[in-house]
């Protein structure tokens, strides 16, 4: 990986991760006035039309949000490698992780053929 890439890579990780912030920040407060209109609404939710919506959606809410969640931990062990100097490194045959793939998959940790072979 050349200069150029390595400043590419740079810069996609932290937008990557200040995207994360901005989204789980608004998850966040979704789940906030979530909580407040479930407090609003009677305590016999099952029977409630409403109280049933607010569920789903709160399940939905909190999907999206672990889903995030979970992404920024692969974001931070991303720019732990880069900040390691082994990003962009396949850590199963130690061969360089093709820029094009990279760029599709910031976070992989291997390249193609080791991905396949251990089935991701
Ligand atoms: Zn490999």
């Amino acid at each position: 990986m050349d200069d150029a890439h390595r400043a590419e890579f740079a810069e996609l990780l932290r937008a990557r991760a200040d995207e994360i912030d901005a989204t789980l920040a608004a998850l966040e407060r979704d789940l906030g006035a979530l909580a407040d209109a479930r407090a609003d609404a009677t305590a016999d939710d099952e029977h409630d039309p409403e109280g049933v919506t607010l569920s789903g959606e709160w399940s939905r809410i909190a999907g999206l949000r672990d889903e995030q969640l979970r992404e920024r931990v692969a974001v931070a062990a991303a720019r732990e490698r880069w900040d390691a100097g082994t990003y962009g490194t396949c850590e199963s045959c130690g061969r360089a992780i093709p820029v094009g793939r990279l760029r599709i998959r910031p976070m992989a940790t291997k390249c193609v053929a080791c991905a396949e072979r251990d089935g991701r």
